[in-house]
């Protein structure tokens, strides 16, 4: 039997209003997040690929059924994005990952209206990314669904996530009704860049 778990969140539902409010985050991690982990637990179930692990799985998911994309994407996205949020997060990056930002966009703002381009730019239920390509070269992409750059569906934009914002309406409706821009840059606020170093460096460790 598989056995993913929903994680715990490192801070508490109300600890990111007034950017993110706390039903919202409540309902998408308690409800939304849970919902995936059962549905990929129960998909997975007595079956071959069941003891294989979520990056595995995601890497391969042409091969797997609807059930698994869907939900499989969901907990690997939702888990990324409980983990990029904080209530004092690090406003800008540092490092490698700035110099690298600033050579491939020109700037942060640049980046940043990237990622809202991609984010506003998927039509109904999606993502917006910040990944890092095979050359370790970095770009930004959206995707529809649960689907994510670690899946195997779409070469053009096939890579390892750094970032992700998730654009499907339960993750801004209640607060912001149909805002999405509102909320994109509601985000940047709780973003904390610390986490996507890491990511960064985990990344090209991978590469
Ligand atoms: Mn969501």
């Amino acid at each position: 039997m598989s056995t993913f778990n929903l994680p715990t969140l490192p801070y508490t539902y109300d600890a990111l209003e007034p950017h993110f409010d706390k039903e919202t985050m409540m309902i998408h991690h308690s409800k939304h997040h849970q919902a995936y982990v059962t549905n990929l637990n129960n998909a997975l179930a007595g079956t071959a690929n069941e003891t294989k692990a979520l990056e595995e799985l995601l890497g391969e998911i042409s091969t797997h059924s609807a059930a698994v994309r869907n939900n499989g994407g969901g907990h690997f996205n939702h888990s990324l994005f409980w983990s990029l949020l904080s209530p004092t997060p690090k406003q800008a990056p540092e490092g490698a990952l700035a110099a690298r930002i600033t050579e491939t966009f020109g700037s942060m703002e640049a980046l940043k209206a990237e990622i809202t381009k991609a984010g506003m730019g998927q039509f109904g239920s999606g993502w917006s990314w910040l990944y890092v390509k095979a050359d370790g070269s970095l770009a930004v992409a959206g995707t529809p669904n649960q689907d994510n750059p670690l899946m195997d569906v779409n070469p053009t934009q096939q890579g390892y996530p750094i970032l992700g914002v998730d654009v499907w309406e339960h993750a801004y409706y209640l607060q912001y009704q149909n805002r999405r821009a509102d909320y994109l840059d509601a985000f940047w606020s709780v973003l904390d860049w610390s986490v996507v170093e890491k990511n960064y460096e985990l990344a090209l460790s991978k590469m």
